[in-house]
């Protein structure tokens, strides 16, 4: 570990940029959410499309737990993965690696603001997924 490598700490300026976006990008898959339930041939997913709105991520997230609609799991995805960066702000660990606490890259943050984990951490990460599906 070489401390002579200044850390990139990203600015609180950047940090704003990057919530803005992440709160837009939440609002669009809420969007998609509510077009997508409302297509449903279940009555108890019809039902929630108005509250989609009042619901924080969450909230959401819970009441799309018993969904089987590919595209609805893949928005729970995304949102499950805004809300981790948007409490990951809130908590002052916006940025860093989630698991060997490493500043992220600050381009690639602005190219994937919802990123958790730096490249190495990434690659492990994917590999034992793949293990754990094998198992
Ligand atoms: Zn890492």
């Amino acid at each position: 570990m070489s401390k002579a490598i200044a850390m990139q700490e990203i600015t609180t300026e950047q940090q704003h940029i990057l919530q803005q976006h992440l709160l837009s990008e939440f609002a669009v898959l809420k969007e998609k959410v509510k077009a997508r339930l409302a297509t449903s041939s279940k009555p108890y997913l019809n039902d929630l499309v108005e509250q989609v709105d009042n619901m924080n991520a969450d909230t959401l997230i819970d009441s799309l737990v018993h969904s089987e609609s590919h595209s609805l799991n893949l928005y729970k995805k995304q949102i499950k993965s805004i809300d981790a960066a948007l409490q990951g702000m809130e908590l002052g660990l916006y940025g860093l690696c989630s698991d060997c606490e490493t500043a992220l890259d600050i381009d690639a943050l602005f190219k994937c603001p919802t990123q958790q984990r730096c490249d190495s951490c990434e690659t492990k990460y994917q590999q034992q997924k793949v293990k754990g599906f094998k198992l």
